[in-house]
């Protein structure tokens, strides 16, 4: 091979070297034949890497982690977790490997990591693989995610190993190279807890002040402002979930960052008729993390990384226990704050407009999104139609008009502005059905059907003439659409 094309890239190894406690060092599993299935070039120049190089055969050997670069040290990182509310003491990376961290273009650090890289000592009864589908699944909502300005963690690349993985059926498998500000949860900080070494604990609640609230460091109480700031980034990001109708599907608390990314794509979808009991994954059973209770879920996270955090607060334990009450207490009013205020940008109303003028045009409305069981991304995007004049395509949805034209009426008395909402309200999702239509064929080798709607969901705000049938609602004969957690 061409000198000139091997990849460089410099791993930082700062987790692996500083929190040994936390990190196993561990090794990819080879694979039989590494074929790269889609590679994320803009962001690969964001970390300095060349994506030319990367797809050598020495960049797919990285990008997979069968070939480590000089000096750096794959681990497994610990953490415990509340799973549906049960508490787990070692849950771990049982599939996934991070292979340290690099600095971006920005100067920040940023975790390159692995998924279905292999089993790890972390894997329980788990097989360590991934396969095509759900890794491709995690590549196309994240990155609509994060064009859609929702805060998440990136996909920067799918490579089919050759290998089979067996599920309900046998599927091919796949590792997803997935970069993070951080792989700091909720989690982790539960797992330096439970070890009972303060210590730990501090030095953990360091590296996170560091990495994402830096200015915190010199705060009166740093490790108080951490939490709060954890709590407010929580409190943002679910409520932007909430204004575009994300379900993350599994809210275990390992599943919740630090940095305030969105983390771990699984039973994950998007909401098509408003509807707050809206679950997807197939094992919800009791329904814990569905489309409503998603902020009272996060609340409840959080309440468990205070209970971690507390040693750091105070000595007096009540005291802080009054400091962590205290700061939990603010997730409501930042939630409400950010669902208001992205509710007032959606219906393209002006910022300074009154609560109380608001809430029950707002109200009002989902009640009626409700009744009348129409896609919401399709509903909210053609409002801005009736913004123009051209009420038309938004009446067209509703049956009972009579309610819908007086709820009309009074929303454009408030002078909605039709550009701002087409700001934020997008065309081009991850439908579902096409989420699923182009995994089906991903995994049948057709790679076409993903690329045309990662191209399309790439560009979410502006429509374009040849995309229609990704702006248009699931079929009628999708039927409800069901998520699997056994990715
Ligand atoms: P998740 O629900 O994907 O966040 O995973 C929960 C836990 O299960 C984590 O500790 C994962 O590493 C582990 N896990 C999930 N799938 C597998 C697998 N196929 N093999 C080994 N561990 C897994
Ligand atoms: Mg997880």
């Amino acid at each position: 091979m061409n000198a000139a094309v091997q990849p460089t890239v410099v791993l930082a190894g700062l987790f692996a070297r500083e929190f040994a406690e936390m990190a196993l060092p561990w090794q990819a599993e080879e694979v039989p034949n590494p074929r790269l299935l889609v590679l994320n070039e803009p962001l690969a120049t964001e970390l300095g890497l060349d994506p030319a190089s990367l797809q050598s055969s020495e960049g797919l050997r990285l990008l997979i982690g069968t070939l480590v670069p000089s000096g750096a040290t794959p681990v497994a990182q610990a953490y415990a977790g509340h799973q549906f509310g049960g508490y787990s003491p070692r849950l771990g990376d049982g599939r996934a490997l991070l292979l340290g961290e690099v600095t971006d273009a920005d100067g920040h650090l940023r975790d390159v990591h692995l998924k279905g890289s292999g089993r790890t000592p972390f894997a329980r009864g788990g097989d360590g693989l991934a396969a095509v589908g759900p890794m491709l699944r995690e590549y196309v909502v994240s990155e609509a995610m994060h064009v859609l300005g929702i805060p998440t963690t990136r996909s920067l690349a799918v490579t089919a190993t050759g290998r089979s993985v067996r599920r309900e059926t046998v599927l091919p498998g796949a590792v997803l190279t997935r970069v993070a500000s951080s792989h700091l949860r909720v989690g982790s900080f539960q797992y330096a807890a439970a070890t009972g070494d303060i210590n730990l604990l501090r030095r953990l609640a360091d590296h996170a002040i560091n990495r994402h609230y830096p200015s915190l460091a010199e705060a009166e109480r740093p490790y108080v402002a951490l939490f709060q700031a954890v709590v407010t980034a929580q409190a943002s990001l679910v409520a932007k979930w909430m204004l575009i109708g994300f379900v993350h599907g599994v809210m275990n608390t390992d599943n919740m960052t630090i940095s305030g990314e969105t983390i771990d794509y699984g039973p994950c979808a998007f909401m098509e008729a408003f509807d707050p009991a809206t679950v997807y994954s197939s094992i919800d059973e009791g329904g814990r993390y569905s489309y409503r209770n998603q902020p009272v879920v996060a609340e409840w996270n959080l309440a468990r990384l205070a209970e971690a955090l507390l040693p750091l607060f105070q000595d007096d334990q009540e005291q802080a226990i009054a400091l962590a009450v205290e700061s939990l207490g603010s997730f409501r009013h930042h939630y409400s704050a950010a669902w208001s205020a992205g509710m007032k940008a959606k219906l393209g109303l002006p910022v300074g407009l009154a609560s109380e003028v608001v809430s029950p045009v707002v109200d009002e409305l989902l009640t009626l999104l409700q009744e009348i069981h129409v896609d919401s991304t399709s509903f909210f995007r053609s409002l801005s139609g009736a913004a123009r004049g051209n009420a038309g395509p938004v009446r067209g949805l509703f049956l009972d008009l009579a309610a819908f034209d007086a709820w009309l009426k009074r929303w454009d008395a408030l002078h909605p502005d039709a550009d701002v909402m087409d700001r934020v309200n997008p065309v081009y999702i991850p439908r579902n059905h096409l989420v699923e239509e182009a995994l089906t064929a991903a995994t049948e080798g057709d790679l076409d059907p993903f690329k045309r709607l990662l191209d399309a969901v790439r560009t979410p705000y502006e429509e374009r003439p040849g995309l229609e049938r990704y702006a248009a609602p699931a079929p009628e004969n999708f039927g409800a659409y069901r998520t699997f957690c056994g990715t």
